[in-house]
C-alpha cells in the first residue's frame, strides 16, 4: 500500500505539471489501479476510536475520500468528511456530471442537485440550483440552518447567497462546447449509458461510529429544463440511518425514484442483509419492474458495522473504498461486477 501511496503522490505532481486537475489524476489512476472483484469485501471496520472507513462511486471517490480524511485529521466529523470529499469533486472543472463543468439541460443551464443526512437522521437537499458551485455544503446548511429538508431552483439560490455563497457561472467552455455539439442532432434521450453517468455519492464512518452520507450531480446531460433527479431527494439517492448504515445511488435517477432504492437498500440490511446482499436486491427490484436493457443504475452501502458493498445493473460501475486502521489507511478502487 506504502508503493501504491507513492504511486499517487508521483502522479499527483506528474499530472500537476501536465495542468490535469486532481480529480483528472484520479481518473487515470482508476484506469491503472482497478481492481476487479466478483464480490465485494465484507470485512468489518471494527469502529472503534481508531478506525474510520470511506466509500465513494466512480474513480473520483479516490481522491474525494482522501480529502475527507484530511477533514478527519484535523478533527471533524463524518458529515465533516463527507463535505470535503464533495467539495473537490464540485470544483473540479474538468468533470461534466458534478459541480462547475457539469453539462448543461437541453436549454444550455447547469442545474445541480446534492443532499446530505447524518446519524441522528438531519437531512438537507437543493435541487434545481444555478450559479452556485459548493451545492452539497449549500445541503448541509439547509440541513444546519433552517427548519426545511429541501430548498428548489432559485429559492436555494438566493439561500445559497444569504449565507454568502457567491454566484458563479457554471458552465464551462468545455461544456458549452459539447452541448452545441448534442444541439446539432438534440437527441433527447433520457437514458443514461454506462460512460454518462458520474454523480459521487459518498459515505462515512467516522472515529465515533457516528455516520453520514452525500450526493452531488449535475444530473443527467441535456435534462428538460426543470428535471430533478434522485441524487437530492432523501431515500432515493442517499439515505442514512445511524443505528443501521447508509447507502447511495447512481445511474438513471428515474429508477431509482420509482424505487426508494436508497432507503429500500438500508431497509434490507436493517432487516439483517450485509450491505453485498442489500444492493444486489436493491438492483433486482429495479431488474424485475423495468426493461434495463438501456439503463444503469449503481448502489453503494456501508453499515453501522464498516462493512460495505456495491451493485449495479451492467458492469462498468466502480467505487472507492478508504480505510483507517490502527493509523494506517488503505484505499482501494473497486468494480461492482455480477458474481
Ligand atoms: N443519478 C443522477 C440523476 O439521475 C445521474 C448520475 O448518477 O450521474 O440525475
Amino acid at each position: 500500500m506504502t508503493d501504491r501511496r507513492d504511486f499517487l503522490k508521483k502522479l499527483a505532481v506528474f499530472g500537476g505539471a501536465l495542468g490535469l486537475s486532481p480529480i483528472a489524476v484520479s481518473r487515470m489512476v482508476g484506469a491503472e489501479e482497478a481492481k476487479l472483484v466478483k464480490n465485494s469485501p465484507q470485512d468489518s471496520c471494527f469502529i472503534n476510536n481508531e478506525t474510520a472507513r470511506m466509500v465513494s462511486t466512480w474513480n473520483h471517490g479516490i481522491l474525494a475520500n482522501a480529502e475527507g480524511f484530511k477533514a478527519l485529521e484535523k478533527g471533524g466529523s463524518a458529515m465533516d468528511m463527507i463535505e470535503a470529499a464533495a467539495r473537490l469533486v464540485e470544483e473540479d472543472a474538468e468533470g461534466i456530471s458534478v459541480g462547475i463543468g457539469g453539462l448543461p439541460d437541453r436549454d444550455g443551464n447547469v442545474t445541480l442537485d446534492a443532499c446530505c443526512m447524518d446519524h441522528k437522521g438531519r437531512a438537507g437537499s437543493v435541487c434545481f440550483m444555478q450559479d452556485i458551485m459548493y451545492p452539497l455544503s449549500v445541503a448541509r446548511k439547509v440541513m444546519e440552518e433552517t427548519p426545511h429538508v429541501m430548498l428548489a431552483g432559485e429559492g436555494a439560490r438566493q439561500f445559497a447567497i444569504e449565507q454568502g455563497f457567491t454566484p458563479t457561472n457554471l458552465l464551462t467552455e468545455k461544456a458549452h462546447a459539447a452541448w452545441e455539439n448534442w444541439k446539432e442532432k438534440s437527441q433527447y434521450k433520457p437514458i443514461i449509458n454506462i460512460e454518462n453517468h458520474d454523480t459521487i455519492g459518498i459515505l462515512a464512518l467516522d472515529k465515533k461510529g457516528r455516520l453520514a452520507g452525500g450526493c452531488t450531480t449535475s444530473g443527467l446531460a441535456y435534462k428538460m429544463h426543470g428535471r430533478v433527479g434522485d441524487s437530492p431527494i432523501i431515500g432515493a439517492g442517499l439515505f442514512v440511518d445511524g443505528e443501521v448504515g447508509a447507502a447511495t445511488a447512481t445511474g438513471l435517477g428515474e429508477a431509482v425514484i420509482r424505487t426508494v432504492g436508497s432507503f429500500l437498500v438500508v431497509e434490507l440490511m436493517r432487516s439483517g442483509m450485509d450491505p453485498q446482499k442489500a444492493c444486489e436486491t436493491a438492483v433486482k427490484r429495479i431488474m424485475d419492474r423495468m426493461d434495463t436493457s438501456n439503463l444503469q443504475v449503481g448502489y453503494l452501502a456501508l453499515d453501522k458495522q464498516g462493512r460495505y458493498g456495491a451493485h449495479a445493473i451492467h458492469n462498468g460501475f466502480n467505487y472507492a473504498v478508504t480505510t483507517l486502521k490502527y493509523s494506517n489507511i488503505t484505499e482501494e478502487l473497486i468494480d461492482s461486477t455480477w458474481g
